[in-house]
């Protein structure tokens, strides 16, 4: 080994955006709860036009926003009946694509879930399971976490439940084709 490959040199300059996301939804009665892509087997659902998966809608725009994509809102109208209990992590795959499209791949996504039910827990195993699997990801790239609200608010008051994502882009290498395939 020579003295050169010892040295530390510059790292090679790889462009990286950061997006925020943020999602809530209503409980309203009759199970399941759709959370992560998990249906979790409680007698009560997240109200929304689609499945009401707030933390798939929170790190779909996250994505989006990480590369001025639009939101997840202009992608998929709540008056198009098209999207009338949509499953949420086909709606992140396609955020995926759009920004694909655009030369970006997500390295990483950090959620937090703040809820005083259900627990999150027992089910973040198989949540980062769904959500890397439509980010392309590997499950060490995505994090979830639950939080209770400490009984304040309409948190607290259990009227809802709110979602926090961060997501982290790459830009991808023109070397893989694939890029520059699909940017046409
Ligand atoms: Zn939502």
């Amino acid at each position: 080994m020579n003295d050169a490959q010892n040295e530390y040199s510059m790292p090679v300059h790889v462009p990286t955006r950061t997006g925020i996301g943020y999602d809530s939804h209503r409980f309203a009665p009759g199970g399941p709860l759709i959370l992560g892509g998990v249906a979790i087997p409680v007698d009560e659902h997240l109200k929304g036009h689609s499945d009401g998966d707030a933390i798939a809608h929170a790190v779909t725009d996250a994505i989006l926003g990480a590369v001025a994509a639009g939101d997840i809102g202009q992608m998929f109208a709540d008056t198009d009946p098209a999207n009338a209990g949509r499953d949420s992590i086909e709606m992140l795959r396609a955020a995926v694509a759009r920004v694909r499209d655009r030369g970006w791949g997500v390295a990483q996504v950090d959620v937090t879930v703040v809820a005083e039910r259900p627990r999150i827990l027992p089910y973040r195993e198989l949540m980062v399971s769904r959500l890397a699997l439509a980010l392309e990801v590997d499950e060490q790239d995505v994090s979830v976490k639950g939080k209770t609200n400490e009984g304040m608010g309409w948190i607290g008051r259990g009227e809802g439940l709110a979602c926090m994502a961060v997501a982290t882009l790459v830009r991808l290498s023109t070397d893989q084709g694939k890029t520059d395939a699909s940017r046409g």
